[in-house]
């Protein structure tokens, strides 16, 4: 998101300023003290088994043929079980009968993490206003795209022993395991104004 320019607590111009580790906008009037943190939103994210199969949706401002899990980002007062269990009935009508952590994945393009739950999932579809179309894939056809969500529907299919293939959206092709295993060593290059007075 664009940063802000002026404080939204006190109206005052804001400063770009080191804190914590990084350059933030920040006021610096007195009394005030509000910080723009800017700290990534967690989106929970669906994995959908449904009558034996995986359940994508294409939202209606999407290109055709482009299908997803169900995300949406929690409310104040939820916690993420109740709140993907909230969003898959608000866009697909479905009730889950339960819902487990398949994993914590980045999504910094958005600014956003992602919180991938395996659900399970019963009733009768009827889509959301927000939804136009929805497939259900045997997860041993699944093909993956190369994204945030994609990777937690990887988690889910290896650990139940099923292919894990990946694809390239823009071309369709078939391409290799993008997954890499996280290296810690990038701590240190995500401390920016620790690395600049070096
Ligand atoms: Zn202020």
């Amino acid at each position: 998101m664009e940063p802000y320019r002026f404080c939204p607590r006190c109206g005052a111009q804001l400063e770009h300023l080191p804190l914590s580790g990084r350059y933030r906008h920040a006021c610096v009037q007195d009394g005030c003290g509000f910080v723009h943190w800017d700290n990534p939103l967690p989106v929970l994210a669906a994995v959908v088994e449904y009558e034996g199969k995986l359940l994508l949706a294409r939202n209606a401002a999407w290109p055709e043929k482009m299908f997803a899990l169900v995300t949406g980002f929690m409310e104040r007062d939820e916690t993420p079980e109740l709140g993907v269990a909230r969003e898959l009935k608000e866009e697909t009508n479905l009730d889950t009968v339960s819902a487990s952590l398949i994993g914590v994945y980045e999504f910094m393009r958005k600014n956003e993490l992602i919180i991938a739950y395996h659900v399970r999932a019963e009733g009768e579809i009827r889509l959301s206003e927000e939804l136009v179309e929805y497939k259900l894939v045997a997860p041993e056809k699944m093909r993956i795209w190369n994204a945030g969500t994609g990777f937690a529907v990887a988690d889910f299919l290896e650990r139940r022993g099923l292919p894990v293939q990946f694809f390239d959206r823009a071309t369709g092709e078939n391409i290799p395991d993008p997954r890499r295993p996280t290296d810690f060593g990038l701590v240190s290059a995500s401390l920016q104004y620790g690395i600049a007075q070096k």
